[in-house]
């Protein structure tokens, strides 16, 4: 019989969102009647941008024309879409990102996990605790780690705590460790990294040889003008990082998928005969086997997010999801809970009320107000006793979700 990876054993089984879905649909059927008002799963709810359907529709047109028809693209992206992005999310920031250093994909989420393939066995690895569980699950399933304790946390990973006494920063960790996992804004919390607090890590990297892996898919959520919206704005962060971004959160691409990931050519790895080897060359080499490209059609509509028209519309759609985040913040903050982002993020993170777990929380909200949030604890330990509500809803959900839960 075929043997499976045995590293997929080791997944805890009752993962986060089929845990909530399991508790949901078991109260839908006690409760048929309940109007559920979901501010859970981190998904958008607004429909794509205007400038983004017309590119999408006119390149629909374009391929069902001899001239226009357009077969496998390059598997790194078209250069036009890189170019558009070197220059509006890079270059404009004084980051000397080049087009070619951006590799165009359909997700961050695959992108942060895939990008295991090029990195070996044995390296040291931090991630936040609570964190986004794709950096963890994607390292259980490439064999990094060892079993699950009884908290969650897997042996042979280091954890670096996030909670409010240290303002949810991600604190420099003592011992050196190979690879870290930065997510800024912060999914779940909501926390931001200042530019002192990512040179920090960029020396530190730079100290120990280590890699981070930044994930920006929330950068357009930053209203602080003085908030980097990418690692590369730190001087040296070419040395040592790689960063993910997504037009999934910005532009609600979650549907329509088309994301791009940054490695600088200077980023070195090393060898087991202990020579120096780069890493954009075994991306490009991991990409190109693996990977068939982005469709024409995606990467028009995400060349689209880039015009006049286009910027302007991301602008309101976010605009629109922090005007709800800072309702759901205001309403919760005046009946007393204490609330943490929400200002740079999509994201609301409570301390649920003294005494009472993450999990006893979300039923109770889901009880008493029928509101579907996401229990801090399945985001890691440290997430326990708090609880994350999300800005991605219409704004008639969140201000009823938000009568409710003060009501109660
Ligand atoms: C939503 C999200 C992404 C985006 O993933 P896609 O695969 O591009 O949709 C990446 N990182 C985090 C932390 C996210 O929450």
């Amino acid at each position: 019989m075929v043997k499976v990876n045995e590293n997929y054993l080791k997944l805890k089984a009752g993962y986060l969102f089929p845990e909530i879905g399991r508790r949901v649909n078991a109260f839908s059927e006690a409760n048929p009647k309940a109007d559920l008002i979901r501010l859970g799963i981190g998904d958008v709810t607004e429909p794509l941008p205007p400038a983004c359907c017309k590119a999408m529709q006119a390149a629909v047109e374009e391929m069902s024309t001899q001239n226009g028809f357009h077969g496998y693209g390059p598997e790194q992206g078209y250069f036009w879409l890189r170019e558009t992005i070197a220059k509006n999310d890079f270059q404009k920031r004084g980051c000397g990102i080049d087009p070619d250093e951006i590799f165009i994909s359909d997700g961050s989420k695959c992108d942060s996990s895939n990008i295991l393939d090029i990195l070996g066995e044995g390296n040291r690895i931090a991630v936040t605790d609570p964190v986004y569980p794709v950096y963890v699950d994607s390292n259980v399933m490439a064999g990094h780690t060892g079993l699950a304790g009884s908290n969650g946390r897997y042996a042979g990973l280091s954890y670096i705590a996030l909670n409010a006494a240290n303002g949810f920063q991600a604190e420099i960790p003592n011992d050196p460790v190979d690879l870290i996992y930065l997510c800024f804004p912060n999914n779940p919390t909501g926390a931001v990294a200042t530019k002192q607090h990512l040179s920090d890590w960029v020396e530190y990297a730079k100290k120990h040889d280590a890699l981070i892996l930044f994930d920006a898919a929330y950068e357009a959520f930053i209203q602080d003008p003085l908030l980097p919206h990418s690692i590369f704005e730190i001087d040296g962060a070419k040395d040592c990082a790689i960063e993910f971004r997504s037009f999934s959160k910005n532009a609600g691409f979650t549907g329509t998928r088309c994301a791009l990931t940054v490695i600088p050519k200077s980023l070195k790895g090393i060898g087991l005969n202990g020579e120096e080897v780069d890493l954009w060359s075994l991306w490009n080499r991991r990409q190109c086997t693996k990977f068939n490209g982005v469709s024409y059609i995606v990467q028009r509509g995400a060349q689209a997010i880039y015009s006049l028209e286009g910027r302007s519309q991301v602008n309101s759609l976010v605009s629109f999801y922090m005007e709800n985040a800072e309702i759901i913040r205001n309403q919760l903050a005046k009946v007393g809970f204490e609330v943490y982002g929400g200002k740079n993020a999509p994201y609301v993170w409570i301390k649920a009320p003294e005494n009472i777990d993450s999990w006893e929380f979300f039923d109770f909200l889901l009880q008493q107000a029928n509101v579907v949030g996401t229990p801090g604890s399945g985001f890691g330990a440290s997430g326990e006793g708090f609880f994350r509500l999300s800005a991605f809803n219409s704004r008639e959900n969140v201000e009823e979700a938000m009568r409710r839960i003060t009501r109660i």
